[in-house]
């Protein structure tokens, strides 16, 4: 049996006053300072060092002499101390709060290296949204109201949900929306939570962008409309933003405006996941999708379409569904999923976007490209836990509604054995 550790986040809504309000700006405001400070002594590093040889620096030259370390984050952890020195405002602020600003730009370095992320940004007001607390009280809950936070003591907060038994409070991160400010907390559960085992009913699931998703059980589940009507309405204000003079009070409040629809969308997305989860969780023992590496993905073809439809959210929403819900929950392998005959394995060949029919020539299997899809996932799926759908791998003869049958039967011999 295989165990991890689990850790969740719990999102509410915090009421804080007038004081606590500004407290919070201005905490965000001494962090945003200290990101883009940081961020330039890195830059004028970098830039220190890529000088061309027979280039003449006539515009502008870094004098940074050459053996300076570079500026990693223990660097900059002492930097930021010595500087509490000469900038009092520094020590108004949580210190543990700032380090875990130091700490977000050496993160960012490390993804652009590794996962090919863009180079970090200076920011503005609205791109500092969010700080956080590394180390909480262990009884910061006090009462259902109010939590207990460093610095800004006693915050009313809407307890929309109980922390879940076993599980501790690890850091608070606080976050302004368009909405309001938030308190995302981070729970950790000390007891070791088996994961799921394989059993029951597989179901495979294929995303696309003609549908949403199509399930091996041929169900076809469309793009929700609403965000259409979402994304129209953000264009909109969008295309109005250019004409708003830059600091004007109209830019200020259409910006919160853009913001909110911002959240809505995301807000109705999450929403539209989890329901879209929940549902297919109703029918199924295990769930197999595509492992994809959504971060190549948004950049390719698929750019637009994914970035509505979010299938990196989805999947990882649906991975704790299925979690939570007893159902497991397995990725394979991406690569010619719509190219393969799910009832006789015959490579097919690659199919245009236009092609909505597969069609085998050599079983004669005929259904919708998407579910044929979704039936080659749910069988390497099966096939990869050594519960091999029987009938599946050998030669077809049989015409497809019977196939159909016999295949649940199949099934059902899979749950009964594990
Ligand atoms: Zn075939």
């Amino acid at each position: 049996m295989i165990f991890q550790l689990l850790t969740l986040t719990y999102e509410y809504k915090l009421k804080p006053t007038k004081e606590q309000t500004q407290e919070i700006e201005r905490t965000l405001g001494v962090c945003r300072k200290v990101w883009n400070h940081a961020l330039r002594e890195r830059k004028d590093w970098l830039n220190s060092r890529k000088c061309l040889v027979d280039a003449c620096s006539i515009q502008s030259e870094y004098i940074i002499s050459s053996d300076t370390p570079y500026p990693n984050y223990a660097k900059q952890c002492k930097t930021l101390t010595d500087a509490k020195e000469q900038y009092a405002e520094l020590t108004t602020v949580n210190a543990q709060v700032l380090q875990q600003v130091l700490r977000r730009l050496e993160t960012a370095f490390v993804d652009m290296q590794r996962k090919k992320m863009g180079f970090p940004r200076f920011k503005n007001h609205y791109r500092m949204r969010s700080f956080v607390f590394p180390q909480m009280l262990k009884n910061c809950w006090q009462g259902s109201r109010h939590i207990k936070l460093p610095q800004l003591g006693l915050v009313k907060v809407i307890k929309s949900r109980d922390i879940p038994e076993g599980f501790e409070i690890k850091q608070a991160r606080i976050v302004r929306k368009a909405s309001g400010y938030f308190i995302m907390l981070s729970l950790q559960c000390d007891v070791n939570v088996p994961d799921v085992l394989a059993h029951g009913q597989p179901l495979g699931i294929d995303i696309g962008l003609e549908q949403f998703l199509a399930t091996s059980d041929g169900e076809m589940v469309a793009r929700p409309r609403f965000f259409k009507t979402l994304q129209c309405k953000l264009r909109l204000l969008q295309r109005r933003l250019k004409h708003k003079v830059k600091g004007s009070n109209n830019r200020r409040k259409l910006n919160q405006k853009v913001a909110r629809v911002n959240q809505r969308i995301s807000d109705t997305r999450k929403d539209w996941h989890f329901k879209l989860a929940h549902h297919l969780c109703d029918f199924a023992g295990m769930i197999f999708v595509e492992d994809i590496n959504f971060k190549a993905w948004a950049k390719g073809m698929f750019r637009l379409h994914t970035l509505d439809a979010a299938f990196g959210q989805f999947f990882s929403i649906l991975e704790w569904v299925c979690w939570k819900r007893g159902v497991y929950f397995g990725k394979v392998d991406k690569d010619y999923t719509s190219q393969q005959c799910p009832q006789c394995g015959t490579h097919t060949g690659k199919k245009y976007l236009s092609d909505r029919v597969h069609s085998c020539p050599e079983c004669k299997y005929t259904t919708h490209r998407d579910v044929a899809a979704a039936l080659v996932i749910r069988n390497r799926g099966s096939s990869g836990l050594g519960t091999s759908l029987g009938e599946i791998a050998c030669g077809g003869d049989a015409a497809g509604g019977t196939r159909r049958d016999k295949k649940k039967g199949g099934t059902a011999s899979v749950h009964s054995a594990v």
